[in-house]
């Protein structure tokens, strides 16, 4: 879900400094094609000003990236497919596949309609834990917390350490603070029940914002039994699988395919690294997806494909449409390759 901020903000930078470039680096930066990360697609996010905001993207702006991919030649196919093509080192010419992570309702509602009409297969990696409420969306309840609270109490190691969050600036800062809480101090094992225990101090219900933005089963059901739809796995819990023991880790790779196979019918071939950046996802998870017989799996980390890629089948790159920057510049620099390199240490293939 949450792209590194910092990353970001130098990407955009190097984005707007070699957009005129693009065009030229084409040939010698260029892949074979790009997996596209969405999360939300809504014309009305309930928090337009959201720290997350770059998780959402308007239905208009999916339909003119789309419209403007195929007009620059890209055909738009499945994760199936996406893979074959891969396999084949591109041969067949540029494609595109479109993924989104978390189920959002919004994906069924707003995104579809979109996807219908220009017939471009979407995947839509599933965790469980989300939908049955055995894991929460932390990074929007922590933004609700910090919103309606002018203080908040964490519990550290070092014993309660009091957070400042009463003005806009404060706010900011206590949201980044309470990233870094949940992501490098609780426990992975811990997060939910300390999630919930800062949230009931702070009058807020962990539930509603998964009952507010994430399908429900039956929403799964449906979506999943669309044509251009794959469902893919994310995890049983949305976890941070780098901060779990083996076992820990395999289990949540492994038992997610159950789980998706007893709710709707069929097991996913493909699966998303939750968080899917180089603290969440290294060399022992690829291993673990590889080994639960998964036919893909696809990171955060910032790239195109490159027929070398069919050697990394669970280690693919994604290209994130980034809900602050909806240009079609921005999209057409991203996928000339030139920000592949800029992005990850002059690295072209980009895997783990
Ligand atoms: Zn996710």
């Amino acid at each position: 879900m949450i792209d590194g901020g910092e990353a970001i903000r130098k990407l955009a930078l190097n984005v707007a400094r070699y957009t005129g470039l693009a065009p030229l680096a084409r040939p010698f930066v260029g892949g074979i094609g790009a997996i596209l990360m969405l999360h939300r697609v809504t014309a009305t996010p309930e928090k337009p000003d959201s720290v997350n905001r770059h998780l959402n993207i308007s239905p208009n702006f999916l339909d003119a990236m789309i419209a403007d991919m195929k007009a620059g030649g890209y055909a738009f196919v499945s994760m199936d497919e996406a893979i074959e093509r891969i396999k084949a080192g591109g041969k067949g010419g540029r494609f595109a596949t479109i993924t989104a992570d978390d189920a959002y309702r919004d994906n069924l509602t707003e995104a579809l309609p979109v996807l219908e009409k220009h017939g471009a297969p979407i995947t839509i990696y599933v965790a469980p834990g989300l939908i049955d409420g055995t894991a929460d969306l932390w990074w929007d309840v922590v933004e609700d917390i910090v919103n309606a609270s002018d203080s908040l109490t964490l519990a550290t190691s070092n014993g309660p350490v009091l957070i400042a969050c009463k003005t806009p600036a404060r706010k900011h800062q206590a949201i980044a603070r309470l990233h870094t809480y949940f992501t490098t101090e609780v426990r992975e094992e811990d997060l939910r029940t300390v999630l919930r225990e800062l949230a009931s101090a702070n009058g807020i219900d962990v539930d509603a914002s998964r009952r507010r933005t994430l399908m429900n089963w039956d929403e799964i059901r449906t979506i999943a039994a669309h044509p251009l739809v794959t469902i893919g796995a994310h995890t049983i819990n949305h976890s941070n699988l780098k901060r779990l023991s083996e076992a820990g880790a395999r289990h949540e790779i492994g038992a997610v395919k159950d789980m998706l196979g007893a709710e709707l019918g069929a097991e996913p071939r493909h699966f998303a690294y939750p968080y899917g950046y180089a603290s969440a996802a290294g060399c022992r998870e690829v291993g673990f997806a590889r080994d639960a017989g998964y036919a893909s799996a696809v990171t955060t980390r910032h790239g195109v494909l490159r027929a070398e890629h069919a050697g990394f089948p669970h280690a693919l790159p994604r290209l994130s449409v980034n809900g602050r920057y909806q240009s079609l510049a921005h999209i057409r620099t991203m996928l000339s390759g030139v920000t592949t390199p800029l992005a990850n240490a002059g690295k072209m293939v980009v895997t783990i």
